[in-house]
């Protein structure tokens, strides 16, 4: 099954209310003529209901940037994957390197968080990457590996489907420095090879990999030209409705 690509926009905390909503609108214009390609959003919580009233009629998937692990409960800050789908969300962003570093949030947590949007149906981007210092020190793989086993830990072959894996190296996110296509590829390549290890071949060969750290117009194609690519996750050039236009009509 050909994989369908995935372009995903992650507002992080930017946006007054009206201006989340006006972005949302340009996105769905932007997306009315695509085919064979998926387009997702990701406001902040506090601008979810009204962006998801802004697209409901469009293609566009809304998702949030975090989501708890439990349907309700005594945990202040949190919002449950249950209230997230009421918003009209389809998916959720975890363990983002934000969430990972300026947070705190460990490989556990993400782990929870990630089996219970799939309980409650919502379809999760696991995040990984590694940091600088792990790249210098020739620790790439075995940062990502991990991540990704901890991430994926109970996850069975029936639900991976609804899975998508976003690789990003977390010295390539808001700091205008790309990773080569090839150090992308290279490293796509090889989480593909490790799903094949955990789960099986064809599992492997359908599941979604996103690349993200400093995805732009000028890129886009590059990236997206490289077979285990299947899509990006994209913050600082999502926020700009003509850059984020560029990027899913990526070529
Ligand atoms: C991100 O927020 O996931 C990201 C990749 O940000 P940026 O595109 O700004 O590097």
């Amino acid at each position: 099954m050909a994989r369908i690509p995935l372009i995903a926009g992650n507002w992080k905390m930017y946006l007054s209310l009206a201006e989340a909503v006006d972005l949302g609108r340009a996105v769905a214009a932007s997306c009315a003529d695509l085919k064979n390609r998926q387009v997702m959003i990701a406001p902040t919580s506090a601008a979810l209901a009204a962006v998801s009233a802004a697209t409901q009629s469009s293609t566009v998937k809304l998702a949030a940037q975090n989501s708890g692990w439990e349907k309700e409960g005594a945990f202040t800050g949190e919002n449950s994957p249950v209230m997230l789908k009421d918003l009209g969300v389809s998916m959720v962003i975890l363990g983002h390197s934000e969430r990972r570093h300026i947070f705190g949030e460990s490989d556990a947590m993400v782990n929870r968080r990630l089996l219970a949007a799939l309980n409650f149906g919502l379809q999760p981007i696991l995040c990984v990457g590694e940091q600088l210092a792990d790249r210098d020190q020739g620790n790439t793989f075995a940062v990502v590996e991990n991540q990704l086993r901890a991430g994926l830990e109970g996850v069975s072959s029936t639900q991976l489907d609804q899975v998508v894996v976003a690789y990003e190296p977390v010295w390539a996110i808001g700091t205008g420095k790309t990773a080569t296509k090839e150090q992308a590829q290279e490293v796509h390549a090889f989480i593909r090879e490790k799903i094949e290890t955990l789960y099986e071949k064809n599992l492997a060969g359908e599941i979604r990999i996103l690349y993200g750290g400093s995805v732009k117009p000028s890129n886009v194609d590059a990236l997206m030209g490289q077979a285990d690519i299947d899509g990006a996750l994209v913050g600082g050039a999502a926020l700009d409705a003509e850059s984020f236009d560029r990027i899913i009509h990526f070529k």
